[in-house]
């Protein structure tokens, strides 16, 4: 008999909006200033930078609801309101024409970001791990299955205690979901259960203590999360 010397991890999951079946997380991919607005508020040319891609852990996913401790290590905890896209079939060189068929499905999500740590690691050429991928990092609604119809446009919104932080429509995106699938899958090989989220619209600011923010898209249940 063989075996794992320590426990397996728990596989980290999605709900699936009117199933109790879930949707199994491998890797979670992310964009980087997708939104023109955006690139311009954190001082870059959006018509100059081609999408760059950066990632977090697989087990940083957080189920909408939740209520999280503040951060370690930051002072400058940021929302970012982001379409998720649920990779259902992976690939490699992906097709534009095919790249929609290698989506499941769809959420709403909020990428956390320590804009501080980020900040900092910009400024000395570092990586961004710490900035982005660190724990409970990657809060996604529940996934509508792409069966039900893609998501290409529509709001998207950011509300923090209910005061609208971000809003702006999917249709915005410099780089489109087929156009992410087809970019990122050139770096790697897509595989089923990756997630996607596609870059936030211009707006992104603080979650003090206390506060709830709510990532709203249109067809989609919303990404909650409360800072303790
Ligand atoms: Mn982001």
């Amino acid at each position: 008999m063989t075996g794992f010397v320590i426990p397996a991890p728990v596989q980290p999951a999605l709900a699936v909006a009117g199933s109790s079946n879930r949707f199994p997380v491998r890797r979670i991919f992310c964009v980087g200033r997708n939104y023109a607005e955006h690139a311009r508020e954190m001082g870059h040319d959006p018509d100059r930078d081609p999408p760059f891609f950066f990632a977090k852990p697989a087990d940083a996913l957080v189920s909408s609801g939740a209520t999280l401790a503040y951060p370690a290590m930051t002072a400058d905890l940021h929302h970012e309101a982001e379409l998720v896209a649920a990779i259902g079939a992976g690939g490699a060189d992906i097709d534009t024409a095919k790249a929609l068929a290698h989506v499941w499905g769809y959420a709403a999500g909020n990428d956390l970001t320590r804009r501080d740590l980020q900040a900092e690691a910009k400024a000395l050429r570092r990586p961004w791990d710490m900035a982005k991928g660190f724990d409970n990092s990657a809060v996604v609604g529940a996934l509508r299955p792409a069966t039900k119809g893609h998501i290409l446009s529509g709001a998207i919104r950011c509300l923090v205690d209910g005061a609208l932080r971000q809003n702006a429509d999917l249709s915005d995106m410099i780089w489109t979901v087929p156009d992410i699938i087809v970019h990122l899958s050139r770096f790697i090989s897509l595989q089923p259960g990756d997630l996607i989220f596609t870059g936030t619209p211009a707006g992104v600011g603080p979650i003090k203590r206390g506060q709830t923010c709510v990532v709203e898209i249109d067809g989609l249940d919303p990404a909650v999360v409360t800072i303790a």
